[in-house]
Parts: C-alpha cells; structure tokens; sequence
C-alpha cells in the first residue's frame, strides 16, 4: 500500500506521477504467481480419484483463475466451458493430483563423504557431510535451494514440506519469492530452522564458534522457555510448521512446551522420532506427526491411531540407497561394500514388516523423500520419486502410495481444503503420467505433464 505510509521527499517525488500512469504501472507490475485470470479445459484419457481409487474415463478438468471449476465427462464439462476455452488434451494419460513431498530438505544437498573421512572426522549424527552445509553462505545455499525446488515440480512435486536445514529463513525466502512469482517451484510449508538439544545430533565444534554456528541452523532448546521461545523465534520468520529433532536427549516437558506454543501459533509440530523411547516421548507431548517412525511398536500405532497423530514415513533408504549413490562417486573397499550390501538386506526386511505393521494398524500415514543428497544422474526430483518404488517393494499397495503423496499428505500438512486433490475449489495442482500407475507405480516416476495454480509447468504429452 502507497497511501498512507510517510515517505522521504524524494520517494514522494517519485510518486508525484499522474495517476493514470501509476495506475498503469501497478497493473504491469502484478507479480506472476498471481493466478493467471483464464479459463482452462484439461483432457485426458483417465483421472484417477485416489481418495476412492475410481477412476473417471475419459475425463475433463475445468480450471479457472488457477482453481478446478468441475470435473466430469468431457462432453458435460465442455458444455459448461466458454465458447473457445484454451483446451489441453493430454491423450490416453492418467491425471491425478499434484503430488505432495511431506518431509524435504531443499537447501541441503550432500555428497557422501569417503570411507575414510566418515571414519575418521565422526562428529555424531550430523558426521562431517552435513557440517560442510551450515558453513556455506546462505545466499549460496537458497540459490541451491531455487534449483533444487524447480527440479522437484518438474517431477510433479507441487507442494513440499520443508523440514530443516535451511539456515535461519531460507525456506522461507524461496518460499515467499516462488509465491511472489520470482522463481518457478512448488508450493513450500517452510519450517524454518529445526529445535534441537545439544548432545549427540552434532558434537565436536570449535568452541570459539560452535554457538555462532549452531545459530545459522537450529534452535537450542534446554529447557521449557526456551521451547516456548524457540518457537516464537521461528514465528518471527513466518514459519508453516514447526520441526523438532527427537533423538532421547529432548525431556518430555520441553517437548510439550513445544507443542503448546506451536498450537496456540496454529502451527503444527512435526517431530524426527527413529527410536521407539523418542517416539513415546513424541506421542505423549501432543505431536502432529512422527518423522520416520522406524522402530514404532504396534502399541504406539494404535495409540497414534487414536489419537489421530501422522506417521510420515520416509522411505528413500529402502533399496539399497546408500550404495546407489556412493558407487558411482567414491572408491569403496571391498569391506564397505559388503557391509552396506548387508545392511541392506537387512534393511530391505525390516522395511517391509514396519510397512505390513502400519498398513494394519490403520494408522495416519503420509510419505516424504527426505531427500537431501546429491544423486549422481538424477535431479532433485528424480531421485525424490525413487521414494514410489521403494514402497511398493516393500509390499505397499500402489493406490496407498498414491494416498501417501496427495490426499493424506494434504491432511498431514492441514491443507486438505486446497491441495490432494482433484475437487472443485482447489488449487489447479495436477500431474499426468502416460500409463496406469496403479498397475505401474514406477509410472510416477515418469511425470509427463505438470500444471501448479492452473500453470503449465511441463507437458511432454500433447498441445
Ligand atoms: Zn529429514
């Protein structure tokens, strides 16, 4: 707003213009992402419904002002269309609704460190690849993060959540200025700079600047206040979320603390809870969601259940990850990479009963990439969509995948009235793929048509 506000002479001879040429430049000047004022006609051989798993043939979406308007049979939303709507006729293709990345970190991308760097500098979980990130300029690393998100819609990941790692309000900088139409990537829920307790996340800093450090990063919280305070610090930066890391050293005090600032903020609390004592300490403070959940008991699932708390799972190490993108960059000794095959093995079992355990449990759940590692061949995107693979393998059902990235992913994040799905009123956020991903999953990896706010972002199918 000009009106109103006191500003300095020379600004205010500035404004001192006619006003029909002010009014002119506000209305060249209107930001991009504003949802273009056109009427859009989306055809195609299939929509698949994922909250019910029907499937609508042939299919027709009718978007106007960035918004779906209908849906149905081509002959009948035609007919409520204007006299030479813009038509999209994506062919024999499935649409479905712009996919959701509950769980990411888009400006964090790591290389695996050597063998002997990992052995050698340990610095507890954080170990050293994660360090060289705080270190970077901020300013290199929301330019990271631009690519990095563009990458990410480009596969048909229309909204993210970004969880951490993004200095003190770089997510939210791409955020606002992807909203403001500067950049071209999805929606973000920023959760700006992640709760922690000093103790094993991170150690061995130098202590002249460890705090300075920790700063660019986290939180530290050691006591309720400083909870409290913490969340508020991150209001200030116009957070979405809130993300706290949970790794036994936060008591259940703070964690509630937590909770209860977040909430009277209307913001919800996604905790990183691996272990079965941080997750009770999670589900006992309140928490919205439980980050990974991995060794969750059948009766926290059931009290999780009651209770309505999400599991967002993240499945991206399932298959033989680490591997994947270790041996294309790094000399491995043969002890290593028996080791990792080992491992995942192993991991590729346990997978698959906590899938089985959750599907059963009748559980929340949602699914996110925590993608935040460079993956030698792929873009962001790319190697966020292995996540779909990884889930079927481990026995899940191709339409709960489907469900995990778009309607409850949507729920998770409380924006089930805008995104998840195809329904009049909601943000124009769909994708196609050319085949059937319910008899394909691995056809979400091959996202062929993209469109955010009714924008065509990509479209290999047709005119
Ligand atoms: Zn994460």
């Amino acid at each position: 707003m000009i009106s109103g506000v006191k500003l300095p002479n020379q600004s205010r001879r500035l404004f001192a213009l006619p006003a029909a040429f002010l009014l002119i430049l506000l209305a060249t000047a209107q930001p991009s992402a504003l949802s273009p004022e056109v009427v859009t006609l989306v055809k195609a051989g299939r929509l698949l419904d994922p909250r019910t798993g029907n499937v609508l043939s042939p299919a027709a979406v009718l978007i106007e002002n960035g918004r779906v308007k209908e849906v149905g049979s081509p002959s009948r939303v035609q007919a409520d269309a204007p006299a030479g709507v813009k038509t999209i006729d994506l062919g024999n293709a499935t649409l479905l609704p712009g996919l959701i990345d509950s769980h990411t970190h888009l400006l964090l991308d790591v290389i695996v460190p050597t063998e002997v760097e990992s052995a050698r500098r340990f610095n507890g979980d954080f170990v050293p690849d994660l360090l060289l990130a705080i270190v970077e300029s901020p300013s290199k690393r929301v330019l990271l993060g631009a690519q990095l998100a563009r990458e990410d819609l480009e596969s048909g990941f229309t909204t993210v959540r970004n969880v951490g790692h993004s200095g003190i309000d770089g997510d939210a900088a791409l955020r606002d200025a992807i909203n403001a139409g500067r950049l071209t990537g999805p929606r973000i829920l920023a959760s700006g700079r992640k709760l922690i307790a000093l103790g094993s996340y991170i150690q061995s800093l130098n202590p002249a600047v460890a705090e300075t450090i920790l700063r660019q990063e986290f939180l530290v919280i050691d006591s309720p206040d400083r909870a409290r305070q913490a969340v508020r610090q991150n209001v200030f930066y116009g957070v979405d979320l809130i993300k706290v890391a949970l790794n036994d050293d936060i008591s259940l005090p703070e964690l509630k603390a937590v909770v209860e600032e977040a909430h009277r903020q209307h913001l919800k609390v996604a905790v990183h809870a691996p272990d079965a004592a941080s997750i009770q300490t999670a589900i006992e403070a309140g928490a919205d969601s439980i980050e990974h959940g991995n060794d969750v008991t059948d009766e926290q699932l059931k009290i999780m259940r009651d209770k309505g708390i999400f599991i967002d799972i993240t499945p991206t190490f399932w298959s033989g990850f680490f591997s994947k993108i270790s041996q294309p960059i790094i000399v491995m000794s043969p002890a290593l990479k028996s080791r990792l095959a080992a491992s995942d093995d192993r991991r590729r079992q346990r997978v698959a009963s906590f899938t089985q355990r959750i599907l059963k449990s009748g559980v929340k759940f949602a699914a996110g990439s925590d993608m935040c590692w460079f993956y030698p061949g792929k873009t962001r995107g790319q190697a966020s969509a292995t996540i779909f693979a990884n889930l079927h393998d481990a026995g899940m059902p191709s339409l709960d995948i489907i469900r995990a990235v778009t309607t409850s992913a949507a729920e998770l994040l409380g924006w089930q009235d805008r995104i998840g799905a195809i329904e009049p009123g909601k943000f124009a956020d769909l994708v196609a793929v050319a085949g059937d991903p319910i008899a394909e999953i691995a056809e979400l990896e091959r996202v062929r048509f993209v469109m955010k706010d009714g924008r065509v972002i990509r479209n290999d199918l047709g005119h």
